[in-house]
């Protein structure tokens, strides 16, 4: 049986191109894979428009470490962050900030509301003591998108410091530092540029960057120096994820050979559109509005029947050769479908019948009734 298609927010789909550029063992320290570490490091940075102003830093480990690695090097010890939130991924750097023994100010939105820059506007003017907020990009717990520009532009206008969890949205949703106020953007290599996990990176304005020497709690979590060491040898300071750089470096080629980030953002909007229309033809239902989903991930009611179990569900979809993902949600029985990946309309065709068939199978008649 072929290997089954990932309907996930990463790991996900690769191509076999990108799968290909592991088979080389890169030393380390040799200079050519120095060269390449350089120039990932350079189209990263490009494609946030990351100028002069901002440079990247790359660190091992899942998207997770770079948002620790982020918050705990660029958020001085004494510093307040306001942390709009409307998912589990903003509620996750909640919690990094208790452990990195920072202050957090939590600011609730619905699960289905994007984060509302008047509310961040207002929490601002009444808290002068909050010195940054920590936004995500795209709430990957339901799909739902962030208006981004326009709280940038809020918190720019309070003089305060903005870090961007854009992990999920990363080469797809423009982010512009040259134009929206950003201290800092954090992604990783295995999402929507399609490389292989392992490998997360922050886009970080460069004086802020070298103002934060000493403030890490860790020295594996700490960017400053991850970076001080970079520019001094080319080196990672500890093992690099070799195989990892190599895979997102093809993982980048084939980005910039398919059109960039537009080109991106119109496949995986296809592939979400043709999700989201034959998912809907079945009669399920979506979490979110239309008008706040991003084109990433789908999130949909389970159907309310008796006969419906999600283990079950996902088993018959996995057996015609399909992976989905649990929902995230707390008060409502939901699962989630990942429209990203190398992956097209055909694929989603696929997907919806896979899905149909399943649903079928189980007994489901209604999946939408309640
Ligand atoms: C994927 C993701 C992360 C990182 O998750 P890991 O499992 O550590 O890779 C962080 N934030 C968002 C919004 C994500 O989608």
């Amino acid at each position: 049986m072929p290997e089954p298609i990932l309907l996930t927010p990463g790991p996900l789909t690769t191509t076999r191109v990108t799968k290909e550029a592991m088979l080389v063992d890169w030393g380390s320290w040799d200079g050519a894979f120095n060269a390449l570490t350089a120039s990932v490091c350079r189209d990263l940075a490009d494609i946030a428009q990351a100028g002069n102003t901002h440079v990247c830093v790359p660190l091992q480990g899942s998207g997770t470490f770079a948002v620790e690695a982020a918050l705990g090097t660029l958020i001085p010890k004494t510093g307040k962050v306001l942390v709009p939130n409307n998912g589990a991924y903003c509620q996750r750097i909640v919690r990094i900030l208790g452990y990195l023994g920072r202050k957090a100010l939590v600011l609730d939105f619905a699960e289905d509301e994007p984060a509302d820059p008047e509310c961040i506007d207002a929490a601002l003017l009444a808290d002068s003591s909050i010195t940054h907020v920590a936004q995500v990009h795209c709430e990957t717990g339901t799909g739902i998108l962030n208006p981004l520009a326009e709280i940038a532009t809020v918190v720019q206008a309070h003089g305060r410091r903005m870090i961007v969890d854009a992990m999920s949205v990363f080469g797809v949703i423009p982010v512009d530092l040259q134009t929206m106020p950003i201290d800092a953007v954090i992604a990783a290599s295995g999402k929507c540029l399609e490389g292989v996990p392992g490998m997360g990176f922050v886009i970080a304005e460069r004086e802020t960057l070298a103002a934060a020497q000493g403030n890490c709690h860790s020295l594996a979590m700490d960017l400053h120096d991850q970076w001080a060491y970079m520019q001094k040898t080319g080196q990672w300071r500890f093992t690099p994820p070799t195989h990892v750089v190599a895979a997102l470096r093809a993982a980048i080629d084939q980005y910039k050979e398919e059109g960039g980030q537009a080109a991106r953002l119109e496949r995986y909007a296809e592939n979400c559109a043709t999700l989201v229309g034959g998912l809907r033809s079945l009669g399920l239902r979506t979490f979110l509005d239309d008008m706040v989903q991003a084109p990433i991930i789908v999130t949909f009611h389970a159907p309310p029947d008796a006969a419906y179990d999600f283990a079950e569900f996902y088993r018959r979809v996995r057996d015609r050769g399909f992976i989905l993902y649990p929902g995230k949600l707390t008060t409502v029985d939901t699962f989630r479908v990942g429209c990203i990946g190398a992956i097209g309309a055909a694929e989603m065709r696929r997907a919806v019948d896979a899905i149909g068939a399943a649903l079928q199978e189980m007994g489901i008649r209604q999946p939408g009734a309640s």
